[in-house]
Formats: structure tokens, C-alpha cells, sequence
């Protein structure tokens, strides 16, 4: 098969790979770029193999970077752009069913496509357009199927998150794993326990985001991988509940741990301790926690001003997005128009600080100060005082 036009990002490289070529290597574009173009897909990274080796890249181009040269991999700075460009490889002796620990470069590209993933990520795509395709790629693309490259026990040995990246490709492209794939996940969905949390988490976050994901939470559950993930052994009922879900793609990675959880019904107080075990950061963390306790005031009214001033516009509409999971309409436009009439938006806005206050009552800094800048804040926020120093300091001494 011969592509006829190529994306403006391949076109741009191909100069890059005619540089290769003229001194007398192979270079091809691999990998997702090539699955995403046949795919009508936009594209995300060019990735270029070659049988060129690390050393002999560096000679060719001025502007190079060893970003993983011990796998191979040499960035290429180019004036418009920048390519990772790896020497063809076999990846040897595999440990405990991880990374390999050996990759030997070779300077065959069968022997390269030979050690990925599935077939639609085995494609190979010359500089003039034409498709290499040694393991029926094209015809599982074409009938969106995701077949493992050769013996899938043997693949999915080598390396377990091969299973997750299975099931995350069911959910970013709505292929079917073909039947042979899917079996030998069932039988090794137990070696997912050697694989590190974090290389699992970039996997079930893609997958949590993914147009398909109702699908791929399915054969999640079905094919138990879900047992080996943290927090979710006994969360298998709760995971198809998931899965019933409207299937509207979910925007965010906090949106998504939100929607979950919520589905899980974890208490809030547990809702650090599960995502710190997924290796979260902190920053999705704390939003998470922050959507889910404006998500539980939310599905049980509209919004309080208090609320939407502590949770902020964004996360207020990102509160609200969540609604169309439970079957409500999502009110962006007056959760916004709310949140602009609010007279303050943070506690910098208010027209008195705590020096000003202790200044006007005579007093030395204590609990009740922080009480009372809180009390004057809620009331300003809520519309019950104007936003005034005078008006303020009254408020204050009344308070006391
Ligand atoms: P994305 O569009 O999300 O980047 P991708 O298919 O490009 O998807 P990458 O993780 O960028 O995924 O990997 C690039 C390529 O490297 C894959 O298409 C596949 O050929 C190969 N690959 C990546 N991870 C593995 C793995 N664990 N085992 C075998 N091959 C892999
Ligand atoms: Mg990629």
C-alpha cells in the first residue's frame, strides 16, 4: 500500500530521512504517527527508526541531543522542528516481566517492528509514501482490531503493561481485542503486580480519557486487570456501575478521578490516600478532592455563591461538566454569569486585612481574628454587606 499524500508533520521530516538515506542508512516513520494517519488521526510525535546507530546520527545532523541514547534514541533539532530518531532494536532478555534490560541495535527493521506492541503499531512508513507492513497491520486497522505482534503469552511475558496498553488503545480507537490477545490477558492479567505504578497510571489515565472508554472498562473488569491496580481490588461491582456511564468522553484526569470515586463512593477523607497510591500528583489531587465535594453539593442543588467563590470558575465548570454523567444538563453559561456577579473573588479583593482590623479594635492577633476576616469575607461574598472598609470595621466590632 502507498499513501499519496502525507500530513504536513511528515512532509516537514522528510528531508530529515533523506539525509539518513543519502548516507547509505534506512529511516522510517513507526510507531502511533503511522497507526494515526491511516487513521485519519491527528498526530501527536514523529518517531523515526532507523538502522543508522546513535554515533552515526550524531555525525549526520549539527543539532542533535541524547535524550535515551542507551535505547538508541538521538533528537534531531531541525529549523522548523525536532524528531526522536532510534536505531532499529531487539530488546533482549527480559526480567520479571518488565522493560527489557538489554536492547541490542540491529540494522534490520524487521527485527525492529518484530518486538512492538500490536500490529497497528508495527506499521512502518517509507519517505515516498509506501507502508511496510509485516504483521497484517493494515487489516487489523481495517478491521479495527488489536492483535498483539507474534505469540501474545509470549509478548505480554515480556513485558505486562503491553495488557494495559491493549486495553487503553480499546478506548482511545474502539478496536476489539482479537480473541487469541484478549484470552492471554485474562490468563496473565496477575503479572500487571510487577509493573510500576507509574508506567500503569499514564496507561489507565489515556484510557480513562479515551472516546471508548465505557468499552475498555468492561474488558478492564473482564479480563481482571482491574485486580492488580491499586484501590480497585474490591471494586469490581462499582467499576461496571462505571462503565454505564453516559459515554461522553471525560475532559480532564481530575474530572475523571472525580467521576470514579464518586462511583466508588470512597469517603472523602480516604480520597488522598487511594490517589496517592496512583502515584497522583499533588496538584490532581487536590482538584480532585476539590470537584468532588463541589460535585456532592451540586448534584443536590444549584450552586450557593459561598461555593463557587471557594471552588473558583474553572472548577466550578469543570463541577458542572460532571453533571451530564448523572443524566442533568450542564448550566456553563449561568455557572459562569454566577460566578462573574460574585462581588469578591478572593480574599486579596476584600476591602479590610487583619492589620486594619487589629488596628481598629485594639487587639493583638488571635483565633479570632481569622474568624472574623472569614465572617466578612462569607458576608461579602453572599451579599449581605458591601465590599467597604467603613462598612467592614463596623461589621467587625459587632462582631466581637
Ligand atoms: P500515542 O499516540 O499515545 O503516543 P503510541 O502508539 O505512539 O501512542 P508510544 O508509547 O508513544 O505509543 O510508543 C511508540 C511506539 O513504540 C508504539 O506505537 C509501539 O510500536 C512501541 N511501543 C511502545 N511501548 C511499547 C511496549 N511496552 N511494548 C512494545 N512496543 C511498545
Ligand atoms: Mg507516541
Amino acid at each position: 500500500m502507498k499513501l499519496t499524500t502525507l500530513p504536513e508533520e511528515f512532509i516537514q521530516a522528510i528531508p530529515v530521512i533523506k539525509k539518513i538515506e543519502e548516507a547509505g542508512f534506512e529511516a522510517y516513520f513507526v510507531g502511533g504517527s503511522v497507526r494515526d494517519v491511516l487513521l485519519n488521526h491527528p498526530i501527536h510525535d514523529v518517531d523515526i527508526a532507523t538502522s543508522a546507530f546513535p554515533a552515526e546520527i550524531k555525525a549526520l545532523f549539527a543539532r542533535t541531543i541524547d535524550v535515551g541514547i542507551e535505547h538508541g534514541t538521538v533528537l534531531v533539532l531541525t529549523e522548523e522542528s525536532q524528531y526522536e530518531i532510534t536505531t532499529f532494536r531487539t530488546e533482549s532478555t527480559y526480567q520479571d516481566f518488565r522493560r527489557p534490560d538489554k536492547v541490542q541495535f540491529v540494522r534490520s527493521l524487521e527485527e525492529d517492528l518484530k518486538r512492538r506492541d500490536f500490529t497497528i503499531n508495527a506499521l512502518a512508513l517509507r519517505e515516498n509514501g509506501e507502508i511496510v507492513d509485516l504483521f497484517d497491520g493494515l487489516s487489523d486497522l481495517e478491521n479495527r482490531t488489536l492483535r498483539a505482534v507474534g505469540n501474545p503469552h509470549e509478548r505480554f511475558h515480556e513485558d505486562a503493561l503491553r495488557m494495559m496498553r491493549g486495553l487503553r488503545f480499546v478506548s482511545q480507537l474502539g478496536f476489539e481485542l482479537e480473541f487469541n490477545t484478549l484470552t492471554a490477558i485474562k490468563e496473565n492479567h496477575t503479572l500487571l503486580e510487577k509493573i510500576s505504578i507509574e508506567r500503569i497510571h499514564i496507561e489507565f489515565i489515556k484510557l480513562l480519557l479515551g472516546d471508548y472508554r465505557n468499552s475498555s472498562i468492561r474488558a478492564f473488569f473482564e479480563t481482571e486487570c482491574y485486580q492488580y491496580c491499586p484501590g480497585f481490588r474490591a471494586m469490581g461491582e462499582a467499576l461496571l456501575k462505571f462503565s454505564e456511564l453516559p459515554e461522553q468522553p471525560i475532559p480532564t484526569e481530575s474530572q475523571a478521578w472525580a467521576l470514579l470515586l464518586d462511583t466508588f463512593e470512597t469517603p472523602a477523607k480516604e480520597v488522598a490516600s487511594f490517589l496517592k497510591k496512583w502515584k497522583c500528583s499533588n496538584q490532581t489531587i487536590q482538584e480532585t478532592q476539590q470537584l468532588l465535594w463541589g460535585l456532592s453539593k451540586r448534584k443536590a442543588a444549584w450552586w450557593d455563591k459561598m461555593t463557587v467563590y471557594e471552588l473558583g470558575l474553572d472548577k466550578s465548570l469543570a463541577v458542572e461538566e460532571l453533571l451530564i454523567y448523572y443524566g442533568q444538563e450542564a448550566r456553563m453559561a449561568e455557572t459562569k454569569e454566577l460566578s462573574d456577579n460574585l462581588s469578591i473573588h478572593s480574599l486579596s479583593e476584600l476591602e479590610v486585612n487583619g492589620n486594619e482590623l487589629m488596628q481598629f479594635l485594639d487587639k493583638s492577633p488571635g483565633k479570632w481574628l481569622s474568624q472574623t476576616i472569614r465572617a466578612c469575607e462569607m458576608a461579602v461574598v453572599n451579599g449581605e454587606l458591601l465590599n467597604d472598609k467603613q462598612v467592614l470595621l463596623t461589621y467587625a466590632k459587632e462582631q466581637l
